[in-house]
């Protein structure tokens, strides 16, 4: 059995809100297909650790915000790598409610849906939610954030509670990678880093002091050489 066959396998990136009473919360997930036409329903996988699992599974909705390949690494790092439980991820982030309440981003954001759970399947580490579609609108024209582009355009990282989290190994060339022990970006000095502006060919050596992780924001003393 040839586990790779999983890899060329296409996804998106989401951001899944939900809420409990008056508090919200939302996280990264890239699993979001149309079920059916007519009703028009969704489904979603969301790992049942994860606070917005709680959340869907109390109040029986879930909206979706489909991101835009322009979305910054440091929004997929607040809603994929800190948890509700800790912070209120959607601090200092843009967003509107959907009719039912559900928040939504309003930037970097294409379209979202607003869904009501008609059935819930236990598949062991996650929940797949089927919702059927109560709301949704177009905010904007544009490409959608692909799993494939944000790995290897934005060179964004996975989280070990993701379905799709494989063990990376350590990639090719002469420079070394580091690995942001909080979050699992490696910065690979091949590649640079485009979104704060870091050429291709500098060392993790040279970046400046006050250079942060582009996904979680942790600084260059979190990071460890792999390998
Ligand atoms: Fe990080």
């Amino acid at each position: 059995m040839d586990l790779k066959a999983l890899h060329t396998i296409s996804y998106g990136l989401y951001v899944i809100a939900s809420k409990d009473g008056d508090e919200i919360n939302g996280q990264i997930a890239n699993t979001v297909f149309q079920i059916s036409n007519d009703p028009p329903t969704i489904a979603i996988s969301i790992n049942q650790q994860n606070l917005t699992c709680e959340f869907i599974k109390k109040s029986g909705l879930f909206a979706v915000s489909v991101l835009s390949q322009e979305t910054p690494l440091s929004l997929i790092g607040q809603f994929g790598f800190k948890s509700g439980r800790d912070v209120d991820k959607f601090q200092g982030v843009n967003y509107q409610t959907t009719p039912k309440g559900l928040p939504y981003l309003t930037d970097d954001v294409l379209s979202f849906i607003e869904a009501r759970v008609i059935q819930n399947v236990d598949a062991g580490t996650h929940n797949i939610f089927v919702g059927e579609i109560t709301h949704a609108e177009v905010l904007k024209q544009g490409n959608p954030m692909t799993y494939a582009y944000y790995h290897q355009v934005k060179r964004g990282s996975t989280p070990p509670s993701a379905p799709t989290y494989i063990k990376e190994s350590e990639r090719r060339n002469g420079m070394d990678i580091y690995e942001c022990t909080i979050c699992g970006y490696r910065y690979d000095p091949a590649e640079g880093d485009r979104e704060n502006n870091i050429l291709p060919g500098t060392l993790f050596e040279e970046l400046p002091d006050d250079w942060v992780c582009p996904v979680c924001g942790a600084g260059k003393d979190a990071f460890e050489k792999v390998g």
